[in-house]
């Protein structure tokens, strides 16, 4: 299972890869549903100048096109840093299956480093979301970016 991630989390290093080309804050998702990539995004708030284009937005916005559907329930999210609270709350919007994220951010991660939303939003959205997080999967200078 573990090689099944780490796969994944590559793909979304790539997203955040070309997010830090673009000069944008490094960060990169991946949603995949039945063992298929159905969304990537990458953090494009600066290119937009829209507070809302985080990696995992973007990615759950081709996501819920490409199945047509806003209830994610069959998909996994793979994000190179640990969401925040809107990501983490469009996480549970969409009712997603599992979250894997690489390295923990303790200035604004939702999950469980700088607050744990994920325990507030499973009573509002009635499901538990299982979460992995994989921090030696990202090379050591992502990690050193978010002094993770
Ligand atoms: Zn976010």
């Amino acid at each position: 299972m573990e090689s099944y991630d780490l796969g994944f989390m590559k793909l979304a290093l790539a997203a955040a890869r070309e997010a830090s080309m673009r000069e944008e804050v490094p960060v990169g998702a991946v949603i995949v549903s039945a063992g298929a990539v159905v969304g990537t995004g990458y953090n494009c708030r600066e290119e937009r100048q829209n507070p809302l284009c985080h990696a995992e937005i973007m990615a759950i916005q081709e996501a819920s096109k490409a199945l047509r559907s806003w209830r994610l329930d069959q998909c996994d999210i793979y994000v190179t840093l640990e969401p925040c609270v809107m990501c983490i709350g469009a996480v549970l919007q969409a009712r997603m299956r599992r979250l894997v994220f690489g390295c923990r951010d303790p200035k604004a991660g939702a999950v469980e480093s700088y607050t744990a939303c994920v325990k507030i939003s499973d009573s509002i959205t009635n499901c538990r979301l299982p979460k992995v997080c994989l921090p030696m999967s990202l090379p050591r200078c992502f990690r050193r970016f978010f002094h993770a």
